[in-house]
Formats: C-alpha cells, structure tokens, sequence
C-alpha cells in the first residue's frame, strides 16, 4: 500500500488521490442491489489523459487492479470496487474541448455530464440523441462503458451509434486512437465499437468524438390507457408495422403507475392497466399522434389524451423519467431487471413477467423502452427479509431466463457488471465467451482493468 501510494504521488497532484477510509468506501458501488463490492485502496481523480497513463503505469508494475467510473448510477454492479483496487473516477475529466456544426461532431472529456453534453450542442442547434433516463447524472464515459440507451432510441438508437472514435489508456499506459472524425471510415476491425460496452474492461476512455444530428423539432406526445399490458403491446405492434417513426415509445403498468403518483403526485390514471407514451417529433406531429390515437384505440385504449402542447408533453416525459426512482420507493430493495426482446414477444414478456411476480408473491413494477421491446421489470422487496430477498433474486433470474427464450438478451442497455455474468455465459454460449475473453486478454493480459466483471 505504500509503495503504491508513494509510486502515485510522484506523478498526480496531491488533490487527486484520496485515501480517507470514510470517503474512499463512498466510491466503492454503483446504484445495483446484490452486488458484491470490495474496500478500494485509493481513490484517484484525474485531471489530464497523462494523469491517467501515471496511474496504469503504476498499476501494471504493481500488478494493481483498476475500477474506471464515472458517475456510478450504473445498475448492474459495473463499477463497484474491488478489493485493494485503485478507483479511477474520470468525473474530473469533464471539459467540451470542441463542437463542430459542420463536421457535426462533439469531441469530449469522459467526466462530461450526458444533459451537460445535450444542452451544449442544443444551443447550437444541434442535437446529441442517447438520453438514458440519469441523463442529469450520469457521465459520457459511463454511457460508452455501458453502451447505454434511452427514451428516444426508438427514434435515434443507442450510444453505440454516436462514437465515432475514441482516445483510450490501455492497460499499460499507452495511448490508443480508434475511429475517426470524418462521417464515413472502414480502415481495419472497428475498435471504436468494442470499447462500447467493455464495461471498463479493455482500457480507459479519456476522449470521445460523437456524432451529432441537426435538433429535431421539439416532440408532443400522448398518453393512452389500456385495459392490459397486452393490449398496450399490440398497439406497440401495430404503430411499428404501419411504418411510424415515434421519438418515444414508452410502457409503464398499473404498478409503476401508481409509484409514479405516490412519489410526485402526477396525477397519472391509476385505473389503468398500462399506459403507454408516444412522441412524435416530426413536422407535423399532430397529425401523427392522431393516426396513432386511432391505432391505440384499435387495440382497445379506453382513453387517448394527447399533450396540449410542448410544455405538457415534458412532463409525461417527466413521469416516465421519474418512474425507476418512484419504484425503488415501493420498499426498502429493488432488482431492475433489463431484457430486451424483439418487440413483437413484448406481450409475451411482460405477460411472463406477471405470473413470475404472482409465483413468488412479490411486487414487479414493469416499465419499458417498449417501442425497442426493452423491459425494465422492478422487483420490489424488503432486504430485511431473507427469504424475500431470496424470492426476489430468483424472480430477477427467471426473468432473465424467460427474456431468453423469447428470443432477447439478458440486457438491453444496463450492462452485465457482476449482477448477470453467470446469464452472459448462457447467452453467448460456449465460443462466444472463449473469444471474449481472448480479446479481453489481447487487451489486458495482465487481468488488471475492472476484474470481475462481465465473465
Ligand atoms: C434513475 C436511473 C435511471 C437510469 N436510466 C437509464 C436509461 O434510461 N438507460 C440506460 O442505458 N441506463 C440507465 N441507467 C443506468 C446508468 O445511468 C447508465 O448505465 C449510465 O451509462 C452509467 O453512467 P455513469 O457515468 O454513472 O457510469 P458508471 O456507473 O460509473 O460506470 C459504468 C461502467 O462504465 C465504466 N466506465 C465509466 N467511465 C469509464 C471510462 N472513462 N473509461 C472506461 N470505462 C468507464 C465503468 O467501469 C462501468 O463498467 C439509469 C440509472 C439510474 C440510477
């Protein structure tokens, strides 16, 4: 431990490294419950890309693991720590270096806030699309870490879209560059993407170059009401299938519902069984929203009450934002589960989901990216308990299991961290993983960056 601080300070500022018990141990997890998370040795904020390579240079001649984190809203145990580990928090990293309207790209810091981000190329008329719910919270580098979605992929697609190319500290200190900042390229693998969604496993990001797309015009939305989950999934189908483009398409049943009501009074129906949000951020969104109105109602939506204006719209957006926050107030623990499925099964899963909930006697609030087939189902429970808390992770397992044999994957946007790495062994089979973990080791033979997680 000496030797390893001793090594550190000789190239960061004193301010960059905590080493306080107290305060190193309020960086050792992110937002997952069941997770195991070790006491980290140090805590290090850096400043510059070279800081960072200090740091990897340390902790290969050390044989030191190292935890990469942003701002730690992560729900999949992703960036917990682990035992005697340097914690790289790039949060101070968090500078715009360049918005370029023409090139149509942001060049930026890991620590950058993705709202900050947002607001940013906003005022320039420009538009940067992944908004992941904790978009006010979390980091650019912890959205590629975990290659995270949002409200509007229905629309606009994932992270994984928008990096162009990327500027990575590998395992030993080098500097890698990949990609490029030009709107077309194919020169060799396509490391960019890889890095999305390593978890912070193959090195750590210390620049991003990201697409841009011009501001779209601001989207009205409605809300309709559905007698069941089912019948808001067929309307779900049935709007994909005739060809529109919604900028959102969300689901929140009966119990996230009446979450969402108990924590800021929306006022949202509570007679319902599941309510379904769309946006349209077309020239003429009106008019869509009344085609899909009619939709809605051909699946048998009691109620159809478009948005009066922007204004209204922000705040069923609001609603939707808000509904994981207001879930985990439903008791003292929650397991959020993210199967994705194709969207024509969402009936199917969410229906699946239900008699999971019934059959271990537990409250499962679902919401979903359900224009992506992305389901969030909650389980709510009280970890005091032991023997419901060991009902609530069996649920969270039979969900994934059921998400499986739908035809999706274990995870849609939330990563694999420690919570599901037993199920991304189910899913990518016995050849899949031996290659992962051969890149994994091309990468970092040394098994230093973020142990642990993923395999
Ligand atoms: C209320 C709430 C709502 C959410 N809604 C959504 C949503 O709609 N969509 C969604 O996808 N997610 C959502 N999330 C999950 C979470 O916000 C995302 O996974 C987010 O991308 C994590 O960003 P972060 O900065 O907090 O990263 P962290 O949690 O700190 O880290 C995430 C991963 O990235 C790695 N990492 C971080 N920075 C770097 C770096 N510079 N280089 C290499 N690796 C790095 C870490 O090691 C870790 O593996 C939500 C979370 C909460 C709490």
């Amino acid at each position: 431990m000496d030797a390893l601080l001793e090594r550190l300070r000789a190239g960061l500022p004193a301010e960059a490294l905590i080493t306080d018990p107290d305060v190193t141990a309020s960086y050792a997890h992110d937002m997952a419950s069941f997770c195991d998370a070790g006491t980290p040795a140090v805590v290090v904020l850096p400043r510059s890309v070279e800081e960072v390579q200090h740091v990897m240079r340390t902790a290969t001649a050390l044989r030191v693991p190292v935890v990469p984190q942003g701002a730690r809203t992560g729900l999949s145990g992703a960036a917990n720590a682990s035992d005697g580990c340097i914690v790289l928090s790039l949060v101070k990293m968090d500078r715009i270096l360049e918005i370029s309207p023409v090139d149509r790209i942001a060049v930026v810091e890991p620590g950058v806030v993705n709202a900050t981000l947002s607001r940013a190329v906003g005022e320039l008329g420009l538009y940067y699309p992944p908004d992941p719910s904790s978009w006010e919270m979390c980091t650019i580098g912890g959205n590629i870490g975990t290659a995270s979605g949002g409200l509007c992929c229905v629309k606009y697609g994932v992270t994984a879209e928008y990096v162009l190319g990327l500027e990575v500290v590998l395992a030993d200190g080098r500097l890698l560059n990949t990609g490029r900042r030009t709107a077309k390229g194919v020169a060799g693998y396509d490391l960019t993407r890889l890095f999305v969604g390593s978890e912070g496993s193959l090195g750590i990001v210390v620049k991003a170059v990201l697409a841009l797309r011009p501001r779209p015009p601001q989207q009205l939305a409605l809300a309709a009401e559905f007698p069941s989950a089912a019948a808001a999934c067929d309307a779900v189908c049935r709007i994909m299938e005739r060809g529109h483009t919604p900028s959102l398409l969300e689901l929140m049943d009966r119990t996230t519902v009446r979450a969402v009501n108990a924590m800021a009074s929306m006022g949202l129906p509570e007679s319902t069984e599941a309510l379904l949000l769309c946006a349209f951020d077309t020239p003429d969104p009106a008019a869509d929203l009344a085609a899909v109105g009619e939709l809605c109602k051909a699946s048998g939506a009691t109620e159809v009450v478009p948005a009066d204006d922007v204004a209204e719209s922000e705040l069923l957006l609001q609603a939707r934002r808000s509904a994981l926050p207001a879930l985990e107030a439903v008791k003292s623990a929650t397991m959020i589960d993210d199967v994705c499925v194709p969207r024509s099964r969402l009936g199917a899963m969410i229906e699946g989901t239900a008699a999971i909930a019934e059959k271990f006697g537990l409250t499962i609030g679902v919401c979903a990216h359900a224009g992506d087939g992305n389901t969030h189902p909650v389980v709510c429970f009280d970890h005091t308990d032991p023997d419901e808390s060991r009902r609530a992770r069996a649920s969270f397992d039979e969900i994934m299991a059921l998400g499986l044999e739908l035809g999706g994957t274990i995870t849609g946007e939330h990563g694999v961290g420690v919570l599901k790495k037993e199920w991304l062994a189910r899913e990518l089979g016995e050849v899949g993983l031996e290659l992962q973990r051969g890149i994994k080791s091309a990468f970092d033979p040394l098994g230093l960056l973020n142990p642990g997680k993923l395999f």
